[in-house]
């Protein structure tokens, strides 16, 4: 969809509505509390600021009263949900990321609002990272943020963030990624990363690290294929992820200029937008889809502020 067909199609707030309860009740709406699907909507009319709310659906068996936002990114927001959409389409279809200073300029909000209106959009990509698991061969490495590594690969310079990541790949090509920030690349920490995102039974291929190798089994892998970093074909074996990593670099210092907060939330973009390379014009209605389907009273990340 072009940016002018996006804007077209949701021009105002009741279009922006009917999008979010088509995405999130597909054979109409049903009570959270009882199941029931005989409801009214209704606009809280009582409310000072009525007109700026969304509508409620009320159960006509238990009578809850369910905001068609509820759980959602987009739910309390004082934002319209114009804005939102808008800023959804962006970020979809900006390749490098947005800032929050462009999307502040862009859709003439107050830069607090444009950077939790972003992390709230990448807490949906997460949402939705989390709910794949990679198969087949899968090759795994581990680097580091922040500041060259002394000593060697697995050196551990203070400020550095060590981060665990995966591509999966099918004739040769590369499929899927992960990445996570660890707290160290010991057993454990490597093991609670790989457990979340890759299915039992893959082939696992490593470059050796005794870490990797307990892993292997753990995991319940096919087999464990190693690539040591003096084999001469080592580069490329790894040459996706390898490439995937750099890309990665390259994604943060050029949007979002080495920022350090918020690691893994980059990565969670980053990985959303990789795993989607080729959806091409499908991009935004994937992620307006995500961020109405993002629970973030599930969500790992904490949101004090709402916008
Ligand atoms: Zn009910």
């Amino acid at each position: 969809m072009t940016l002018d067909e996006f804007m077209n199609k949701f021009s105002d707030e009741s279009s922006c509505e009917e999008r979010i309860i088509e995405l999130r009740w597909p054979s109409g709406f049903c009570c959270p509390k009882c199941g029931s699907k005989n409801a009214m909507r209704i606009h809280a009319k009582h409310r000072r600021d009525a007109e700026n709310r969304v509508p409620l659906f009320e159960c006509r068996d238990c009578r809850r009263q369910t905001s068609i936002t509820s759980g959602t990114i987009f739910h309390k927001t004082q934002t319209p949900l114009t804005k939102w959409f808008l800023a959804i389409y962006l970020v979809a279809n900006d390749k490098g990321g947005i800032a929050a200073t462009t999307l502040e300029r862009m859709l003439g909000v107050s830069y607090p609002t444009a950077w939790l209106m972003l992390r709230k959009i990448r807490i949906a990509m997460a949402d939705r990272n989390a709910q794949y698991r990679l198969s087949g061969i899968v090759q795994v490495d581990d680097f580091y943020l922040g500041g060259e590594s002394k000593g060697g690969k697995r050196g551990r310079g203070t400020e550095q963030v060590p981060v665990v990541a995966g591509v999966s790949l099918k004739k040769g090509k590369p499929q899927y990624l992960f990445m996570d920030v660890v707290s160290d690349v010991g057993k454990r920490s490597v093991l609670d990363v790989l457990t979340k995102r890759i299915e039992t039974g893959v082939i696992l291929e490593t470059d050796g690290w005794p870490t990797y190798a307990s892993c292997a089994e753990e995991l319940g892998a096919q087999s464990h294929l190693v690539t040591t970093s003096k084999d001469e074909k080592k580069n490329e074996t790894f040459q996706w992820l390898d490439k995937a990593i750099s890309n990665f670099k390259k994604f943060i210092d050029g949007t979002y200029h080495g920022r350090q907060t918020d690691d893994q939330l980059y990565m969670e973009e980053y990985t959303y937008r990789y795993n989607r390379r080729g959806f091409g014009h499908q991009l935004a209605e994937r992620l307006l889809r995500a961020c109405v389907a993002a629970n973030l009273n599930n969500s790992m990340y904490s949101l004090k502020v709402g916008t």
